[in-house]
């Protein structure tokens, strides 16, 4: 029975909230904070309606998390065991800090990014390992899907089915149908700077480099179909090839329509992907942030998605002196989501191993002081729990879907 303070009220926020209500022998008590507190109000309204029987007490406050006199005031003021942070990857440090002053243990899905420069990497949150060990306090980074549930189908694959892992093929697929023209599953922001930047993989111990979307191939995805799929660089590659050092070669790839790619590109050579700020009539506005207002949120997409997500890991390495290809997947349907927490499918997939994570820390079973990457512990208990709380798991032996 515990007490968790839960930052973010977007998609994610959503799916987390509801997931920890339904799961009340854990969270007893839940607040949802935010910057604008209406949207926590809302969901806290929703679990009301959705789920009267759940006896998690779900409180909500407003909070500006880049702020962290702010945060340690609400942190003190409620006194939880747990953040979980799916605010954005700008506010991982602030929270990291309020957790260290107040001695609480921290949680996000994503790794810290700097508002002005388009970058992600683990070394900033790396920073603070001996700081959380000095305190007794555990940090779990990346505990989304991919990153969080990638890192553990890899850590299920070392463990049970490799003596050596060389190649990783990590694969996401969403192949649903929101019927906008355009629009990001995830905060437009952070996805679109996320695809605009240059791809990059891992191979023989180091990182090649390539133009955005420059690599693709066509990959079957079970139970859902074959579609084309480019390389991007995704941050849960920079974590796995260093615990798994036998990796000669990791590589991330994700889905995209045309339709999709050709909007991307028209923003991108108008400018409006732009984050250095523009003079518009007086006043200075980054085209990107604008155009993360004209987009449709991405938790209005939920309620007319149709089709389904398909994320997994393919490692192929050594068994017993044999080679071994193998796959461990993920799929999920959009409408089925919107039906349980009226979410779409990437905020579920988000959600629910955020929520997971929660729980396995705060059972005990995951906990140790520092900072920890997900793979860096018994994938058992998190696969066993995903196939309980909604994201089941399956295998696929001897068929090599990525070349
Ligand atoms: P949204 O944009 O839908 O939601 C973000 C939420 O954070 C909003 O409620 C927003 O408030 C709030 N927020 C933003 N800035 C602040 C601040 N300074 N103080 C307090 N609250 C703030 O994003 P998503 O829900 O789609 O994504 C949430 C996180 O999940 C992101 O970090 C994203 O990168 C990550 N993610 C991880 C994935 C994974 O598989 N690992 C996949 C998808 C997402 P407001 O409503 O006022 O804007």
């Amino acid at each position: 029975m515990a007490r968790v303070l839960i930052i973010g009220a977007g998609g994610v926020g959503n799916v987390v909230a509801k997931k920890c209500a339904q799961n009340d022998g854990v969270f007893s008590e839940i607040c949802l904070a935010s910057r604008t507190v209406a949207k926590c109000d809302k969901i806290a309204a929703d679990i009301k309606t959705h789920n009267p029987n759940s006896k998690t007490v779900v409180t909500t406050a407003k909070v500006d998390a880049d702020n962290v006199p702010e945060l340690v005031a609400l942190i003190k003021q409620y006194n939880p065991v747990l953040v979980i942070n799916v605010a954005l990857p700008y506010q991982d440090l602030t929270i990291m800090d309020a957790c260290l002053e107040t001695g609480v243990h921290y949680l996000d899905t994503a790794n810290y990014e700097p508002k002005d420069v388009a970058k992600f990497e683990y070394s900033w949150q790396w920073a603070y390992r001996q700081r959380f060990e000095a305190a007794g306090l555990m940090a779990l980074l990346g505990c989304g899907f991919d990153p969080g549930a990638t890192n553990v189908f890899t850590a299920y694959h070392a463990k049970h089915y490799f003596d050596e892992i060389h190649f990783l093929d990590i694969v996401d697929c969403n192949n649903g149908d929101h019927g906008k023209a355009f629009a990001t599953n995830f905060n437009p922001e952070i996805n679109i700077r996320e695809i605009t930047a240059n791809g990059r993989y891992w191979e023989n111990g180091m990182w090649v480099e390539t133009a955005p979307l420059e690599i693709a191939q066509d990959i079957y995805y079970p139970k859902v179909q074959t579609r084309k799929s480019f390389v991007l660089y995704h941050e849960e590659l920079e974590s796995l090839v260093i615990n798994f050092p036998s990796i000669k070669r990791a590589r991330f790839w994700m889905t995209f329509g045309e339709a999709y790619i050709k909007h991307l590109s028209v923003l991108e050579a108008v400018g409006m992907t732009a984050i250095t700020p523009v003079n518009f009539q007086g006043q200075q506005i980054i085209p990107l942030e604008f155009l993360k207002a004209v987009l449709p949120a991405p938790e209005s997409l939920a309620e007319n998605y149709t089709g389904k997500t398909c994320i997994g890991v393919q490692a192929k390495g050594i068994k017993d002196g044999k080679e071994v290809v193998h796959f461990v997947y993920n799929v999920c349907d959009h409408a089925e989501c919107y039906r349980e927490v009226q979410a779409q499918g990437v905020s579920y997939t988000t959600g629910v191993p955020a929520m997971i994570g929660a729980m396995l820390m705060l059972e005990g079973t995951w906990m140790k002081a520092g900072v920890y990457n997900v793979e860096e512990f018994n994938p058992d208990p998190f696969i066993a729990a995903m196939n309980t709380w909604g994201l089941p798991v399956n295998e696929l032996a001897d068929l090599e879907l990525v070349h």
